[in-house]
């Protein structure tokens, strides 16, 4: 005779920090899985539901990384959580799961809370559960640290300003760079109503008030819809230059069992990561529009062979090499192997001293190998003939380039009519918009 138990909170935290592990916003201030060089995060977690986590500094900190229940009433066709994967489900109760997240606290195995969650019954009532959890431990145990809240898609307002209130930072899931291409993953996800406009609400939030979430991340699931990296640019023009988005991550499609899409082929890691690199290029070295649609191929995607800010460069040989005693900032970011810490030193030595070799260079954090044809110090200029001989050149040469994106059929949403009341009227390329689109450019 087969006896069924009820799991115990150890068993629930095995079973949903293990399904919350999918989530790459549970990761803060540091990109993907599984990549190569700095791209790598540690895998050693500590213990079940319990993620190590990079912070911006360098530093890390211990997460409990886990969701509410992996029950989902949703179709997302590339989702484990999906109600198209047969398998047992887990559910925790609201202070069951405060009590546990306050016992890892205490016991100093957790300094903070990353909660997420499948969509059981309405997205409102999920996100409700979740404040109630956030709610416990914030005013009943007195924790002040972080707490990443998902907010589910449909969810209400008046619900996504309660876990503004009480959330350290908020996102919820975009997964497909426009409505058009949501539809192909999903038929109950209708991406304007479930996901633009609780982002927009949390966007005036964060704008309007100054105590509450600091600010809002999403995620994106690549390759799943079949849609180019162009498509994914387009959208985080808008969520970066718009509604001010902290952080957008990038997940790489892997099929799963029993879904719609297990024939799918998966995406490739690397273009994951070429992604990362486009999102750096714009967020953090604030390459403009122009600019980066020179890596993009003819066929809207970012080649896998090369990286994006050598491509720019290599495409852009006349600006180089440049004399690191007299380029500006700007400049000296645009040369691959440069970042904005080694360009900060540089132009800090470079008050004191002239700088003349590449020892200097490389103890600033010049990355030789990859800058040598790119930079000129006193006494060395890199010949152009050996920059045309290298591989690279002769790539970039022979690439097609995306001298001018495919213009949008219609609106980026997908929709031929007006938009009134759409979160997303004002963005580049819809009605309403002030800026140009990056094919206008
Ligand atoms: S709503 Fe979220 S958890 Fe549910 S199936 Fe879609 S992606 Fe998965």
């Amino acid at each position: 005779m087969r006896v069924k138990r009820t799991p115990d909170t150890y068993e629930k935290i095995q079973a949903l920090g293990g399904m919350a592990s999918d989530d790459i916003l549970s990761r803060p201030g540091d990109p993907p899985s599984n990549r190569r060089g700095p791209y790598s995060v540690p895998r050693n977690n500590p213990a079940p539901g319990v993620y190590r986590s990079a912070l911006p500094n360098g530093k890390y900190v211990n997460l409990m990384r886990v969701m509410f229940t992996d029950f989902c009433k949703m179709d997302c066709a590339f989702c484990p959580n999906s109600h198209w994967v047969p398998r047992r489900r887990f559910a925790f109760k609201v202070d069951e799961l405060a009590n546990a997240f306050m016992e890892m606290y205490r016991r100093h195995t957790v300094a903070g809370l990353f909660l997420s969650s499948g969509v059981a019954g309405t997205g409102s009532k999920t996100t409700e559960k979740m404040i109630k959890v956030v709610d416990l431990i914030r005013n009943k145990h007195g924790f002040k640290g972080y707490v990443h809240v998902k907010v589910m898609p449909g969810t209400e307002e008046q619900y996504v300003e309660a876990a503004y209130q009480l959330g350290t930072r908020l996102s919820v899931n975009l997964e497909a760079p426009n409505p058009a291409l949501m539809s192909k993953l999903s038929a109950m996800k209708e991406q304007r109503r479930d996901i633009l406009a609780p982002m927009s609400w949390i966007d005036r939030l964060t704008r309007s008030t100054t105590n509450g979430a600091v600010g809002q991340a999403t995620q994106l699931v690549v390759g799943a819809a079949d849609e180019t990296d162009w498509d994914i640019f387009e959208r985080i023009d808008q969520l970066y230059g718009q509604w001010n988005l902290k952080r957008v991550y990038y997940a790489a499609f892997r099929p799963v069992r029993h879904t719609p899409l297990e024939e799918h082929p998966p995406t490739p890691p690397q273009r994951e990561c070429r992604l990362y690199q486009v999102d750096w290029l714009k967020r953090i070295y604030r390459y403009s529009n122009d600019e980066l649609k020179r890596a993009f191929a003819d066929s809207g995607h970012l080649p896998l062979d090369a990286d994006p800010k050598t491509s720019i460069a290599a495409s852009n040989l006349d600006m180089f090499p440049i004399d690191v005693n007299a380029a500006s900032r700007e400049e000296l970011i645009r040369a691959p192997g440069v970042g904005p810490t080694s360009a900060q030193r540089i132009l800090a030595a470079r008050r004191l001293h002239s700088i003349d070799t590449w020892r200097d260079l490389q103890a600033m954090g010049v990355v030789r190998k990859r800058a040598w044809p790119f930079l000129a110090l006193p006494g060395y200029r890199p010949p152009r003939a050996k920059q045309l001989k290298l591989d690279l050149f002769r790539a970039e040469a022979e690439r097609p380039r995306m001298s001018n994106p495919p213009a949008p059929k219609s609106a980026p949403c997908g929709e031929e009519r007006s938009c009134a009341g759409c979160p997303m009227y004002g963005a580049p390329g819809h009605p309403g918009s002030t800026t140009l689109t990056p094919s206008a450019a």
